[in-house]
C-alpha cells in the first residue's frame, strides 16, 4: 500500500516509534529513523522487511539538528511523504519541583519539534497533492494526571497543533491526524513501573497491575505493533478524510 513513499518517523529506535516504523514499512514505505542509542538494530530489522533505511541521529531539541535531517530525508529519498512525529520524554514531579530544565525539555521535545518538521515537510507535501503527518500524542492529549505538567501541557498542545494542521491543508491530500495511547510497556513506561515498585516496595508485576489499575480499565498495555496499524490506516486511502482528530488507543482510559 505505501511501496514508492518514504517515511520519517523521529524517536523510532525505540519503543512506539520503531513500531510504527515496523508497519509502515511491511507495507512497503521507505524508512528514516531518528533517536538515540543503537541504530544499527533498529536500521537491521527494517532492511530485513524489504524496504530502504537511512538513519539521521537529530537532537529533537535543536531546531538546526531537525532541519539537517529533514534535508538529508530529502536528499536521500527525494521527500518525505509521511511523518510522524513520535520522539518524547517525560519527568514525574509536582510543579513546585519540577525542574525548569527538564520542562523546557519536554516542551521542546515533545511539541515544538513537531512544529519544526511539519513547517519543513508541508511544501512537498502540498505540492504532491499528497501527505499524512501523524502526531502521537498520549492520553495526555485528552485528559490529565497530577506530576506530569510540562507532558501534559505539551500532549495537549500537539493535539492543538494538530487540528490547525489539519485545517490548513484540508482542501488537500494531505492529512494531519494525532494517535493517543494510553500505558504502552516501552522505555518510557519501565521507568515509571521501577518508581513505582520502588515507592510500594512490590514487584515488577505487581507494580505493572499498580500502575494499570489507577488508569487503564482493559488492564492491559496497548503494543507498539497495535498502534503501528492504527498509523497505517491513518496512511490508507480510506482514511483520506479523517482530518484533525486525537483517536485514543487506551483501554478505556478516557471513556471514564
Ligand atoms: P521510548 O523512550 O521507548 O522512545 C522514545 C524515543 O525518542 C527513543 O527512540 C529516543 O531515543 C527518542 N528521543 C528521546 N529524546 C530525543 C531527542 N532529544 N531527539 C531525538 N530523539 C529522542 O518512549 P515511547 O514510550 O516509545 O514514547 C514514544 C512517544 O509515545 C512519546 O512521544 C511518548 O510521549 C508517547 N507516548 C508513550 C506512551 C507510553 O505509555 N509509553 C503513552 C502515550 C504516549
Amino acid at each position: 500500500m505505501l511501496k514508492n513513499k518514504t517515511a520519517l518517523v523521529t524517536g523510532s529506535t525505540s519503543g512506539i516509534g520503531l513500531g510504527i516504523a515496523k508497519a509502515l514499512a511491511r507495507q512497503g514505505a521507505n524508512i528514516v529513523l531518528n533517536g538515540f542509542g543503537d541504530a544499527e538494530g533498529p536500521q537491521a530489522e527494517i532492511r530485513a522487511l524489504g524496504v530502504n533505511v537511512a538513519y539521521h541521529g537529530a537532537d529533537m531539541s535543536q531546531a538546526s539538528e531537525i532541519e539537517a535531517m529533514m534535508a538529508f530525508a530529502a536528499e536521500r529519498f527525494g521527500q518525505v511523504d509521511i511523518l510522524v512525529n513520535n520522539a518524547g520524554i517525560q519527568h514525574v514531579s509536582r510543579i513546585e519541583n519540577f525542574p525548569t530544565e527538564r520542562w523546557d525539555a519536554i516542551i521542546a521535545i515533545n511539541l515544538t519539534s513537531a512544529f519544526h518538521t511539519t513547517r519543513l515537510a508541508l511544501p512537498a507535501m502540498r505540492a504532491a497533492n499528497w501527505g499524512r503527518i501523524i502526531n502521537v500524542a498520549s492520553v495526555h492529549g485528552l485528559v490529565a494526571s497530577a506530576e506530569k505538567s510540562a507532558y501534559v501541557a505539551a500532549k495537549h498542545g500537539i493535539v492543538g497543533l494538530t487540528k490547525v494542521t489539519a485545517l490548513e491543508n484540508a482542501t488537500t491530500g494531505v492529512t494531519c491526524n494525532a494517535i493517543c495511547p494510553g500505558w504502552v510497556l516501552t522505555p518510557l513506561v519501565q521507568k515509571q513501573v521501577d518508581a513505582k515498585a520502588a515507592a510500594l516496595g512490590v514487584s515488577n508485576e505487581d507494580a505493572k497491575k499498580a500502575l494499570l489499575g489507577e488508569k487503564e480499565p482493559s488492564m492491559q498495555f496497548t503494543t507498539p505493533d497495535e498502534l503501528g496499524e492504527l498509523a497505517v490506516f491513518f496512511c490508507s486511502a480510506a482514511a483520506n478524510n479523517v482530518r484533525g482528530v486525537a483517536w485514543n488507543m487506551d483501554g478505556g482510559w478516557v471513556a471514564q
